[in-house]
């Protein structure tokens, strides 16, 4: 019998986990010709979170939960879901239920076709506001710009992953994740699904405006250099016309002579280059920061405490 598991990042998530168990076990249900495991992933939650998926655990063996020592944010949360999955394939599932599960028999099937990445690309976004609809929008169009790997659009981390692509996500051990961007970069065969996301069923989002720039930045810096490239050929255009603008004022002196004044021009050129170096600098700043986070190469996560059968199955 395949075995599926369904991975599941959770951070105060107390007031969604009663739903999401339910549905879980309804879809289950209906699927019974698979072994299921729900695995969740207790990101430092700061209410009872764990609690509850102890007591889920006491009347459910499918039920595993991994606490990790502290908040490590849902890119490492998912991390840690991908070292400790022993399923033939796993669903990335949100806690708070944007992601229907209703979708999973669908991409079951897909995947049983032979698919090995079956994503889920939102078709509206309801209960988001109309700046960060066009927010997104913008990001995505900018980051393909940069990159040859198409991005997936309004996709966001609801997929099935076959075994394959949890033993590639595995070696990706960077401590500053964009996963979005890695599920693209490792290829292999995938399909795309439709679905309408909804609003969160209780709780409150965990993102804010800076988490999310913070992301942004991520997926830029950790998948391609243009940046870089960008700032090497401006550099070039740049100093090409200053050198031109130098040459003809030197030429303007010697012909004419100097009657001086010239304050504005000299003032605009100062800002404008001011301007891109520190631009420019903070860019190369970026990718040093980076750089200087990898080389620590600290493990990405430390596990508190896992429930026991899993760690029986672990020391096997
Ligand atoms: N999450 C997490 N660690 C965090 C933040 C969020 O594991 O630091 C989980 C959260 O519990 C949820 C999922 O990631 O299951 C998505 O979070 P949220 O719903 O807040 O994000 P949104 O849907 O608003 O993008
Ligand atoms: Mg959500």
């Amino acid at each position: 019998m395949k075995k599926i598991t369904i991975l599941i990042p959770a951070y105060n998530e107390e007031e969604s986990l009663p739903f999401l168990y339910e549905k879980l076990s309804s879809v289950a249900f209906g699927l019974s010709n698979y072994e299921w495991e729900f695995l969740f992933i207790n990101d430092g939650s700061k209410d009872n979170t764990l609690e509850q998926l102890q007591n889920l655990r006491a009347n459910d063996k499918r039920v595993n939960y991994v606490d990790l020592s502290r908040n490590f944010g849902k890119e490492i949360a998912m991390l840690a879901g991908f070292d400790f999955a022993t399923g033939d394939c796993m669903i990335i599932l949100d806690a708070d239920l944007q992601d229907p599960p209703e979708l999973i028999p669908t991409m079951i099937k897909y995947w049983e076709e032979g698919y090995d990445d079956v994503y889920a690309k939102r078709r509206t976004r309801e209960g988001e506001s109309f700046m960060k609809k066009f927010t997104s929008k913008l990001y995505y169009s900018v980051l393909q710009k940069m990159t040859s790997i198409p991005i997936q659009r309004d996709t966001g981390d609801f997929r099935l992953l076959d075994r394959k692509c949890i033993e590639a996500l595995k070696q990706i051990r960077e401590s500053q994740r964009y996963t979005k961007g890695m599920f693209s970069w490792i290829g292999f065969n995938k399909k795309e699904l439709l679905f309408d996301r909804a609003p969160r069923v209780a709780g409150t989002t965990k993102w804010n405006y800076w988490k999310l720039c913070n992301l942004a930045i991520e997926g830029i810096t950790s998948f391609t250099i243009t940046p870089l490239r960008v700032a090497s050929v401006m550099g070039i255009i740049v100093s090409l016309i200053a050198f031109t603008y130098m040459f003809v004022t030197v030429l303007r002196t010697l012909i004419w002579g100097n009657p001086v004044a010239g304050y504005p021009s000299l003032m605009a050129v100062m800002l404008f280059l001011g301007g891109i170096q520190l631009l420019f600098l903070g860019i190369q700043g970026e990718y040093l920061g980076r750089i200087f986070n990898e080389t620590k190469n600290r493990p990405a996560y430390f596990v508190a405490s896992i429930n026991k059968e899993k760690e029986e199955n672990l020391n096997k």
